[in-house]
């Protein structure tokens, strides 16, 4: 088993080399584990022409036939998963069995994706005699599919998934610094027969290909999942060149934990979803709103649960927390934590960087953190815990509600009557009553307000791929 596989950009069906770019590393220890290859201004015109040839023989493919590749290659993945996993380790830190869920789930909405591609139904709407008005759903065409470096193969799939399942080609740019899954995928794709120039993958400076790709005629659609800036940028590029986009930014998940709630037990889930994946997750739970009657019992369980955890090496499977993916978000961390500490937030657990390599920071739970901290605004993106006592469940709605970002949002209450009112006021695209899983892959899962527009998954998800096309026949020929 290769440890780390070999990187290409995949054009037209096969490898391509690319020129070198910059060093891949191992956030474990900064080894060298590859050299990005890029893709020339040659390479990006070869993918557009690749897609749009494949677009032609795709869109045209039987959904049933279409079906039966996307299968074949999430079943391969699936077989593969231990090298995938242990790439996916290497290349971006998170636990080895957090790597492995992490496949699981990719082949889970390929599959959901593949089938339900079969059941794009149009419509036939009743009109008077003579007269038949059928809408189709068309797939939209080239897909220009932007992913980030915190899930390098399920944000991947899940732009693929759609846009195969939808009968679209893609050519997808994905992570600089976690190369490796999106590598894996689209050999699994091409393992599975899939036709070339359908799936067509690239790497190299983000912005240069945003810039070649998104105005070229061919391309059609815009999906980028990464940060607000960045999405505001490629969504206004976007609509300069009158393209729809799926934005999938940013969240500062609120998590409303009730008084009729056993603290101990919420405070012990809160730390293991906060883990996941070092907190580098877009619904990451990061303000706990925790009732006063309970708030201290919340904390000290908290502290407890996440000095407790265990960090390490992430191909050890008994490791609970790796090290964060990037330098980035490590000195990120750094700066949150000495800022929210200034201002009056109580240090529990965690907060300081360990080990002189690689980029290590411990679960840090923070308590009585100020409004005007820095983390309570910003997205801290990493494994930051924030609590706030509230009054009330007004109160939790009002704090949860008060930034510019609505993606996932949790609450942990036994009563019906709050599930209604949170249900209601919440400004969120994804509410999670009593656990920590934002979204599966036949739900539909996306933001509001900056958090961003579309959606992945589900039904609404594979829709996002398509144009509406409504044709009106008058049935009765026209006599003179
Ligand atoms: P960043 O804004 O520098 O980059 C985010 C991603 O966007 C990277 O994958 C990068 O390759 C890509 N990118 C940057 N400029 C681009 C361009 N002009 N065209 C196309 N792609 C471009 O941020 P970062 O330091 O990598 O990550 C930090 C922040 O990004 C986090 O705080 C978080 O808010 C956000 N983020 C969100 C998600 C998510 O799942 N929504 C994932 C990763 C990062």
């Amino acid at each position: 088993m290769q440890p780390y596989p070999e990187l290409g950009l995949h054009i037209g069906g096969a490898w391509r080399r690319g020129r070198p770019g910059q060093p891949v590393l191992n956030p474990m220890d900064e080894s060298l584990l590859a050299t990005l290859p890029h893709a020339t201004s040659d390479d990006l015109a070869d993918a557009v022409a690749a897609a749009e040839e494949g677009f032609a023989v795709w869109r045209r493919t039987a959904p049933a036939e279409r079906a039966g590749i996307i299968l074949r290659a999430a079943a391969l993945l699936r077989e593969r998963i231990e090298e995938v996993s242990l790439a996916m380790t290497l290349e971006q830190g998170k636990p080895i069995g957090q790597s492995r869920l992490e496949v699981l789930r990719a082949c889970d909405i390929i599959e959901w994706d593949a089938n339900e591609g079969r059941r794009l139904y149009g419509r036939i709407i009743p009109a008077e005699p003579g007269m038949r008005h059928t809408v189709l759903r068309e797939p939209v065409g080239v897909v220009a599919a932007f992913s980030p470096w915190n899930f390098p193969v399920s944000s991947p799939a899940r732009k693929v998934g759609g846009a195969l399942s939808a009968g679209c080609s893609i050519i997808l740019k994905a992570s600089e610094e976690t190369p490796a899954g999106a590598v894996q995928l689209v050999q699994a794709f091409a393992d599975a027969g899939l036709p070339p120039g359908v799936l067509n993958l690239v790497f190299g400076d983000p912005a240069a290909i945003s810039d070649h790709l998104i105005p070229q005629p061919a391309v059609r659609l815009v999906t980028f999942t990464g940060s607000v800036p960045v999405g505001k940028h490629l969504a206004a590029m976007a609509g300069r060149h009158m393209k729809p986009a799926i934005m999938e930014l940013g969240g500062h998940g609120p998590v409303i934990v009730c008084d009729d709630v056993d603290p101990e037990a919420v405070a012990v889930a809160s730390v293991m979803a906060k883990s996941r994946n070092a907190g580098q997750v877009c619904v990451a739970p990061t303000r706990f709103f925790v009732h006063e009657r309970i708030y201290e019992r919340f904390v000290a369980a908290a502290g407890r649960r996440a000095q407790a955890l265990r960090i390490g090496d992430g191909r050890d499977p008994a490791s609970e927390l790796g090290p964060l993916a990037n330098v980035r978000r490590r000195d990120a961390m750094e700066a949150l934590v000495a800022d929210a500490v200034e201002r009056g937030a109580r240090l529990v657990a965690g907060g300081r960087r360990t080990g002189d390599r690689g980029y290590w920071f411990p679960l840090t739970v923070l308590a009585d953190l100020p409004d005007d901290a820095q983390a309570m605004r910003e997205e801290p993106f990493g494994p930051l815990m924030l609590i706030q006592p509230i009054r009330d469940v007004a109160d939790a709605i009002a704090r949860a509600n008060a930034l510019d970002f609505g993606l996932a949002a949790y609450a942990y209450t036994n009563s019906a009557d709050t599930v209604a009112v949170l249900t209601d006021e919440l400004a969120c695209g994804n509410l999670s009553i009593n656990h920590f899983v934002a979204s599966v892959a036949e739900t539909p899962f996306g933001g509001v307000k900056d958090s961003g527009y579309g959606r992945e998954g589900g039904v609404e998800g594979l829709q996002g791929y398509t144009v509406v096309k409504c044709v009106s026949h008058r049935t009765t020929p026209l006599r003179s």
